[in-house]
This record gives structure tokens, sequence and C-alpha cells, in this order.
């Protein structure tokens, strides 16, 4: 999501007349964009702003913009936290980057702005995209904000109510990054499986697969993240049904055990989820499915958590994300006594991640020997090499055949085979 917002960002920026640049000595604005979703992510903008302490000393007129979550959350305490800190401006603010930093350079006061746009008001920014900045794959959001009440997650505090954008707004820009080169498309929202498009809330998530599925010229849609509690037989036979959608589901399961899951407020137990997973991959055998997991949220005992591994023993994701549970300014979940120690938190996180290593080897291991179509996304570090994605999202790296030169094959598809699994990705050759 702060991948897109800062494209959205950057096109305002161009369209004022600034350029990028990497080296911050040449910049006349240096901008965070920033994550409050965990603890760590947050520590990281408060030492980010310091590093440019000695920039503003040298050239007091750089403006030290801080964008995004934590934007949002601290406000006009970042400005007293943080001394060089000019500007700060929340995430419904972005429509008006352009002419908050021309505000903050031509008054030299410092701003802090954290108006949220009512609902029924919101209007969603819209991609610019031109064919020099346009990578193979690109994000479309399609929803902002969230209405779930996670007990652990600031999310709907700091993006507000949940909105959707229209269908013939998703399908318009989808259109764009294909005619600008984009070729995959990953639709984005907190919880995609939620989108109620148009005034009366008649076009569902399938729906919006299906219109933004024939956009001539696409070659993979992907979408992340949905729900457990509200991903539905008709999402999961879309899989099935449009071969645009590439078999790759990210379904965040949290946790292993319905006690815990029922005190974070997620709204499905554990045999629930199961029985979803069986669904999909009885439509789709072959799909890849990830996940998120929090370990250590309060009152999470040693055998709930045990009950967390042996749903990863039983699902076998391909991959997942995990994190250590961080108590989150104004969530319900922050109220808690947090009776999880730091330490027992970190082992916990570090079994899990153990066991994830285990069952990621054993997926991968599988693929070894077999065809699989690759899109390509650009050349690997390496230089001869291409890289590029399965569909089930697992990057491979491949020498182009004898005689083709790897910078033509970015954007299409290749048939690969399968020659060996790294820790994370595969090696191949053309098949
Ligand atoms: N909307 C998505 C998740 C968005 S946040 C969903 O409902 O799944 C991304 C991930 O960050 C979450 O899935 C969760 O695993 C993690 N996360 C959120 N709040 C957290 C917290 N307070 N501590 C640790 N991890 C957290
Ligand atoms: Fe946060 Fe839950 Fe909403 Fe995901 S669904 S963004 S975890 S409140």
């Amino acid at each position: 999501m702060n991948d897109y917002d800062a494209e959205r960002i950057r096109e305002i920026l161009r369209r004022r007349g600034y350029q990028t640049t990497d080296d911050a000595e040449e910049a006349d604005l240096v901008l965070l964009n920033t994550c409050s979703i965990r603890e760590k992510a947050e520590a990281k903008v408060s030492s980010a702003a310091a590093s440019f302490r000695g920039l503003k000393g040298r050239r007091p007129d750089v403006v030290l913009a801080v964008a995004g979550c934590v934007a949002q959350q601290e406000g006009a305490r970042l400005l007293e936290r943080l001394p060089q800190v000019d500007l700060v401006f929340g995430p419904d603010n972005i429509g008006r980057c352009a002419d908050l930093v021309e505000r903050v350079r031509e008054s030299r006061r410092r701003v802090a702005v954290t108006d949220v746009i009512d609902v029924e008001d919101y209007t969603f920014l819209s991609a610019d995209p031109r064919p020099e900045d346009v990578g193979t794959t690109v994000l479309v959001t399609i929803q902002k904000g969230c209405d779930n009440h996670c007990a652990y997650c600031v999310v709907p505090a700091v993006r507000g109510r949940e909105v959707s954008r229209p269908l013939r707004e998703v399908v318009a820009e989808v259109e764009r990054f294909v005619a600008a080169g984009a070729r995959e498309v990953t639709l984005i929202g907190q919880n995609v499986d939620s989108y109620r498009g148009a005034g009366g809330g008649t076009d569902d998530f399938v729906t919006l697969l299906v219109a933004v599925a024939r956009v001539p010229g696409l070659l993979r849609l992907r979408f992340t993240t949905s729900h457990p509690r509200d991903f539905t037989p008709a999402l999961a036979r879309a899989f099935h049904d449009l071969p645009v959608l590439q078999g790759w589901l990210h379904l965040p399961v949290q946790a292993g055990s319905s006690r815990v899951l029922a005190a974070m407020g997620r709204g499905y137990t554990r045999e629930e989820y199961l029985a979803k997973v069986d669904l999909v991959r009885g439509l789709v055998p072959e799909i890849a499915l990830t996940t998120d997991v929090i370990v250590g949220f309060p009152g999470e005992t040693a055998d709930e958590h045990r009950e967390t591994l042996s749903l990863l023993e039983a699902v076998e994701f391909e991959s997942i994300y995990s994190f250590a549970y961080s108590a989150r300014p104004g969530t319900p979940a922050a109220a808690l006594r947090d009776d999880v120690p730091l330490e027992e938190k970190r082992a916990r996180l570090h079994q899990v991640q153990a066991l994830q290593q285990l069952v990621t080897a054993r997926r991968l291991a599988r693929l070894v020997g077999r065809r699989t179509p690759v899109l390509v996304e650009g050349e690997s570090r390496r230089g001869e090499q291409v890289c590029g994605r399965t569909p089930g999202n697992i990057v491979v790296n491949f020498a182009p055949a004898a005689g083709t030169a790897p910078g033509s094959l970015r954007g299409r598809i290749v048939p690969v085979h399968v020659t060996a699994a790294g820790t994370h990705t595969l090696r191949g050759e053309p098949a």
C-alpha cells in the first residue's frame, strides 16, 4: 500500500516540476513515507529523520517531510519530537502534497495535516503511469481503510473506514498501466473480498476480477489481501474459471488456536480456516498459499502456540510472513496485560520460522523437474540471467537460450524447466 502511495506522491510532485534523486545532498525535498503496523517500523522513522539532521544543518532550505501512517498517528507530536521535520501529512492528504510542500517552502512554517476525508467524499488518487517508470508488475489499489477491528491492528485507526474504488475506475487504471507496459497487476486492499463497488454496492469482488481479467494485454492478475472470514466459494471458483488469475492466494491466518483467533477478533476458527483451504485446493490443487502469522499475542499459551505450529505443518504454505506481536497505540489489545515476555515471543517466532523453512524447502523441491510458465520481470543481479515469477509467485532465475538477449524477454511469459531450488527461489532453464 505504501509502495502504491509513494508512486502517487512521486507523480503529483513530478507534475509540479520535481524530479527524483538518489542523492539527498542535491534534494530540495526529502520525503519519508512511513508505516506504523508494528513498533519496529515506527522506530525506523525517528532514526531515518535523525539521519537528515546534518543535511538540514548545512542546508536549512531543504524541506523534510514525513508522510504515511506514522504521520497520521502522531500528527503534530512528530513536529515536537523531531525538530528537523518541517511537514507531516497523512494518507488522506496525499492529493494535496505538492501544495503542502509549497506552503512550507514559502511560509517557512512547520505544518502537520492529518485530516481524514469522509467516506462519502473520498476520491481515489489516479495513477498516471509513464512507460519509462512502469515495470512488468504493478499494484492497483481497489480499496482504502478497513472496517474490521482486529484487536492488535492499527490500520482502522490510521487508514480510516473502508471505501471501495468504483469498478470502472479500477479497470481504467489497469488499462493505463497495461498501455504503459505493465503485464501483471496485483489488486490491493486490506480486505479485498469485502469489496463493494458502485453506489448500491452491487459490484462484488468477483465481478471486479471478471472485469479486470478482460483488459486486453493483461497477462497476469493477482490480489492481496483477502480475509479468511470473507473468502467465498465464488472467489475460490474464480481461480479455476479465470485463466489470467494466477494460482496464488495470500490468506492471513494469524494464529492456529481458535481461542486466540477469537481474542484477536478475527471472526473465524481454526477449523473454518482449514475448511477454506480445502475448498480452494479442491478446485485448484496447484494453488500456492501464503499467510501471515503473529506469535505471542497477549494470553497466548505454549499449547496455543503449538497449535500455530501444527497448522503450518497441516497446510504447508509456500511461504509466510511472521511477526512477534507488538502493542499499537489505541488498539483494543494495547489495553490487555501482555503476559508473553519478549524473550518468549522471540523464541516462538524462531520456532515458527525454523519450521516454515523446512516446509518451504519441501514445497520448492516439488517443483524441481517440472515445467512452469515464468513472466520475466528483469535481469537478475548476476548479469546474464533473467528473473521472473511462477504462477505461484515464486522467483525463478534462468539464463535465456543462446542467441536471446536477456532484455528482449522482459514482459514475456517463457516456459521454464525448473532445475534446482534455493532457500526461497528456484533456478531453471528455458524449456
Ligand atoms: N489486512 C490484512 C493485514 C494487514 S497488516 C489482514 O487482515 O490480514 C499485515 C500484517 O501485519 C497482519 O496480517 C499481521 O500479521 C501483522 N500485524 C498487524 N498488526 C500487528 C501487531 N500489532 N503486531 C504484530 N504484527 C502485526
Ligand atoms: Fe488490520 Fe484486521 Fe483490517 Fe487486516 S482485517 S487491516 S489485520 S483490522
